[in-house]
């Protein structure tokens, strides 16, 4: 089965890295693509592990080189996804989960048609803006803007192949999961599908399996 890149977005605080983090350790057929930012770590952020975390300069020397899938710009700050990484991540036969907001999503559905796209929406306004500032990684006007680009982002999600709403987060992952193995067993993923039916096929009409018995 060849392995599919899943695009996982929701407004900032929606619950898309949560997620991931879950599918990350239930499933073994899965890679996080480690996005490329130039905005600076957060408390506990690791570079190479959450972010690689560039200056401004070597971010856009690595657009100039063709090294990213997408990108795009959020919150004054670039993010990206290098290709290095997905093609690291299907390398290993895994499917690749990217966490990123609308605009890249979009370069990739242009790109690459058979990706798969989540849009994980909230289970209200309030709740959304509770776990942004229960998270404690930004400030009241940087929570105001991520809250005015939530509005926006939110329109995008009939862009999306699915939606999953965040209510109960083991819910959430669950669907998340029955989403990629039914996108895993589709026709066009198959690659050995054609060699498969063919050999049932040869089979069935070898007089030794019609005439046994
Ligand atoms: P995003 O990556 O979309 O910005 P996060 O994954 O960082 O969002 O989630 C925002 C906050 O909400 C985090 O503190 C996270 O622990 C919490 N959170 C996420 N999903 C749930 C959930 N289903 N129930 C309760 N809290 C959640
Ligand atoms: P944060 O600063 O909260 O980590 O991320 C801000 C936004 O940038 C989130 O919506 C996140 O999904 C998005 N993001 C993270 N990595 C990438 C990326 O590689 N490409 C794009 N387009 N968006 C990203």
């Amino acid at each position: 089965m060849r392995p599919f890149l899943l695009v996982l977005s929701a407004p900032s605080g929606g619950g898309k890295s949560t997620i991931a983090r879950k599918l990350l350790q239930a499933r073994t057929d899965v890679g996080y693509s480690v996005s490329a930012t130039t905005r600076r770590p957060r408390p506990g952020e690791r570079d190479g592990t959450d972010y690689h975390f560039l200056t401004r300069a070597e971010f856009e020397r690595r657009v100039e080189a063709g090294e990213f899938l997408e990108h795009a710009t959020y919150g004054g700050h670039r993010y990206g996804t290098l290709r290095g990484e997905v093609e690291s991540i299907f390398a290993r036969g895994c499917h690749a989960v990217l966490d990123i907001e609308v605009e890249g999503a979009r370069q990739i559905r242009a790109h690459l048609a058979d990706a798969v796209l989540i849009f994980v929406l909230p289970p209200s306004a309030q709740v959304l803006a509770a776990r942004l500032r229960t998270r404690e990684t930004e400030s009241e006007e940087e929570i105001r803007n991520r809250l005015d680009r939530a509005a926006a982002e939110l329109a995008a999600a009939p862009e999306y192949d699915y939606t999953v709403v965040n209510d109960d987060l083991g819910l959430a992952v669950e669907q998340v999961a029955a989403i990629m193995d039914a996108e895993a067993r589709r026709v066009s993923r198959q690659a050995e599908f054609h060699d498969y039916i063919d050999g049932i096929r040869h089979a069935l009409v070898d007089p030794a399996i019609r005439h046994a018995g």
